[in-house]
């Protein structure tokens, strides 16, 4: 597991010891994944599956792609689709994706680079491995979290950022027993790149075997972790996660996962993806590519594609 790593993690911030005031947040559930498909058939662990969107507010969906190993000529993408009011956050942490947009929006995202592709009023997009790693095959592994917009921000220009590996912003733990990537919002006090409408942090988080690491979070944001490799514990109550599994975490001032001793040979270390935002506490209507406030914003979404409003494909790619 590639991502953005460091030589000496000695040499980084150290993330502060929290107050002795400050509550670890209780852990509240703790859900496996489901696998499913997505596009032209890449598979899958849908993350928030079976999870209250209350729970999960200000985010929709998320998907843990791969981890898989592809074979040559093996590799998929998605075919053209359209998204209306809310935010893609694509992490790739093994292998490439590239895309591209109705809004003139692309590039070629690998190891630890972030996409962010805000849909706003609308958008149409394509993902899809290069026609190198689909001849060749090979390891690819990444996320993309749906962050819902608030209802003011939903008709918003589409809009583009490209998060190189390189823009993250690093820390330790105390120990140095944790590497912590902030790719958007501040955690820890330490701001990450990504800019975004709904006030959110984001974290790809590595912990060697044995170590624990307590992580200052916001106490307005809510706070999830998704597990994307290894096995270990969450909260003081030290309860077990393991790779594909969902944490939702009630409220406080920092949270706590923990690696287990001995991981397994997938990986050496507990991965993990730790977020929360700042929830909406808005309706959410959605249905396949849109998420709105209202079931007529939705129906009105729908009709506005097939009416050819949300943009068009771009004229050199109009033969996929
Ligand atoms: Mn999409």
């Amino acid at each position: 597991m590639p991502a953005v790593t460091v030589d000496n993690i000695l040499t980084l911030p150290r993330i502060e010891t929290p107050a002795l005031t400050a509550v670890d947040r209780p852990v509240r559930t703790v859900t496996t994944a489901p696998t499913g498909y997505e596009g032209e058939g890449f598979p899958v662990h849908r993350a928030f599956a079976g999870i209250d969107m209350g729970a999960l507010d200000p985010f929709i969906h998320m998907d843990q792609m791969g981890e898989i190993n592809y074979a040559p000529g093996e590799p998929k993408g998605t075919p053209w689709h359209p998204h209306r009011g809310f935010e893609t956050v694509t992490y790739m942490i093994d292998g490439i994706m590239e895309h591209q947009d109705s809004n003139g929006g692309g590039g070629t995202i690998g190891g630890g680079d972030t996409q962010w592709m805000t849909a706003g009023g609308g958008i149409l997009h394509i993902e899809t491995p290069p026609e190198h790693l689909v001849m060749s095959g090979g390891l690819f592994h990444g996320v993309q979290l749906w962050v819902n917009l608030p209802r003011s921000d939903k008709m918003a220009a589409p809009r583009y950022q490209d998060i190189t590996g390189n823009k993250v912003a690093l820390l330790s733990s105390q120990d140095g027993g944790a590497l912590v990537r902030v790719i958007a919002g501040e955690v820890a006090a330490h701001q990450g790149p990504g800019s975004t409408y709904t006030p959110i942090a984001l974290s790809h988080t590595t912990i060697a075997p044995g170590a624990s690491l307590t992580l200052p979070w916001n106490p307005e944001y809510n706070a999830l972790v998704y597990v994307l490799a290894g096995q270990g514990t969450v909260g003081v109550e030290r309860r077990p996660i393991r790779s594909g599994q969902t944490v939702v975490f009630g409220k406080g001032d920092t949270l706590t996962v923990a690696a287990a001793d001995t991981q397994d040979s997938r990986s050496q270390s507990l991965e993990v993806f730790v977020m929360g935002g700042k929830p909406l506490r808005e309706p959410v209507a959605m249905a396949g590519p849109f998420v709105m406030n209202t079931r007529a914003e939705v129906i009105e979404a729908f009709e506005d594609f097939q009416a050819g409003r949300l943009g068009s494909i771009p004229a050199a790619h109009e033969s996929l």
